[in-house]
């Protein structure tokens, strides 16, 4: 029996895990959730699952968490809240795996602090990894931690890896991975018509329901750049080596390129359920809930390349990774920004890269070989990212 700690419990990641795990009660016990405002999901959460330990990282929200658990038949829930909490539950002796399903920078120290501890971590948490980068994996390499991707294209090549692989090192026989993208829903609008987008229309995905950061990350490409990072680090590949495709069925996931010719790919409903059943049940399979892939129903798969023209978030980070450093850390800082403004309608969808163009062209590829100097950067990114959406608001 395993414990399971999910920071993030009440987000879209959050809930589909909840759901495997309760389709396998025998292998899986909830030992800790967290959530930052939404105290209604986590408690209705806390009813079924029953954790020792839940986080309300909000602090404003806790003392009206506690009066809901006061009555109820789980009131021996341990409460704790604030962003140090965060780390505390991630660390328990009890918990032997950590789902990284909070959005953002805001999961980089408790996902780290999981990662030291020598926990199995199971990462969605993309923009964690991307601004930490080395410093991550170096954690994960020290402590003997486990690393499984959850992002459905990096645990696609996770799978069509060889036996036995681990994350961090460099399958020497694999010489290409091909990254798909769905394209989101502006796949075929028309450049001109892109600053006119609201907020609505960049978070309807066509193929997957997700949170509303990561929807208009999927939206402006900037979520493959993260995840072109991403893959990078997991899989110690050089960006030239990574080849971003546009497959707008999302029913290859991902696809690894072998020195003998071989190209290996990992099919299935896009449904985030099996990417996360196969990272819990690592290295065995279980039952995830997902409907089997009709192929029959799938009939035709295009594969485009993608235009960076349309989507210089996807250029942005191509550049960010190969000029290194802490770059990779300002991207994602200025894209929390530049996201954060658009969904409350301050700077238009186009804005979004621009943000980001201008605030990097304010940083130099310093090295980021310490956490404090990641930290920084990533403060300052913010700081020059609302500089610049003054800048354009004026
Ligand atoms: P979401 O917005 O639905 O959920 C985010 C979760 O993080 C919520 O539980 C929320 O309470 C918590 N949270 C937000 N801010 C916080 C803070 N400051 N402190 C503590 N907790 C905080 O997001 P999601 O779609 O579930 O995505 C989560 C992560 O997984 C993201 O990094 C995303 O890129 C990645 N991911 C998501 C999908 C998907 O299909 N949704 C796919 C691949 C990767
Ligand atoms: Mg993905």
């Amino acid at each position: 029996m395993k414990g399971l700690c999910i920071l993030g419990a009440t987000g879209s990641i959050g809930v589909s895990t909840l759901d495997v795990v309760a389709r396998h009660p025998d292998q899986y016990r909830v030992v800790a959730l967290t959530a930052n405002h939404n105290i209604d999901g986590l408690f209705e959460q806390c009813l079924t699952h029953h954790p020792e330990y839940v986080v309300v990282a909000a602090e404003e929200k806790a003392e009206a968490f506690k009066d809901k658990l006061a009555d109820s038949p789980v009131s021996d829930i341990n409460v704790l809240t604030g962003a140090e909490a965060l780390q505390q539950v991630a660390t328990l002796d009890q918990v032997d795996s950590v789902m990284a399903a909070i959005v953002g920078a805001a999961g980089l120290l408790p996902t780290l602090a999981a990662a030291k501890a020598g926990k199995t971590i199971l990462l969605a948490n993309k923009e964690a990894l991307v601004m930490s980068g080395d410093i991550f994996m170096r954690a994960v390499k020290e402590s003997g931690a486990h690393l499984l991707p959850i992002d459905s294209e990096h645990n696609a090549i996770f799978q069509c890896m060889p036996g036995g692989y681990e994350t961090g090192h460099k399958a020497k026989q694999a010489r290409r991975i091909l990254l798909t993208a769905s394209g989101g829903p502006f796949r075929e609008t028309p450049v001109e018509e892109l600053h006119d987008v609201t907020p609505e229309q960049a978070v309807a995905h066509p193929k997957w329901d997700m949170g509303r950061k990561i929807s208009v990350d999927s939206a402006t490409m900037m979520n493959k750049g993260l995840e072109l990072i991403e893959a990078c680090l997991l899989f110690n590949m050089s960006p030239d080596d990574i080849q971003v495709v546009i497959h707008k069925q999302s029913i290859i996931h991902s696809m690894v390129d072998y020195v003998d010719g071989s190209v290996l790919a990992q099919m299935g409903n896009p449904d985030m359920r099996t990417p996360i059943a196969y990272a819990m049940a690592w290295p065995d399979r279980f039952d995830s809930g997902v409907e089997p892939l009709n192929i029959f129903d799938v009939k035709q798969m295009d594969f485009e390349e993608p235009n960076l023209e349309r989507f210089p978030c996807l250029r942005l980070a191509y550049e960010a990774i190969k000029a290194g450093g802490i770059m990779p850390t300002v991207l994602n800082a200025a894209n929390e920004i530049a996201v954060d403004a658009f969904l409350n309608e301050r700077v238009r969808f186009t804005d979004i890269a621009v943000i980001i163009e201008r605030t990097m062209a304010h940083f130099t590829p310093d090295s980021a070989d310490s956490l404090d100097i990641v930290l920084h950067a990533d403060r300052q990114a913010r700081i020059e990212a609302q500089r610049v959406i003054e800048g354009l608001l004026s």
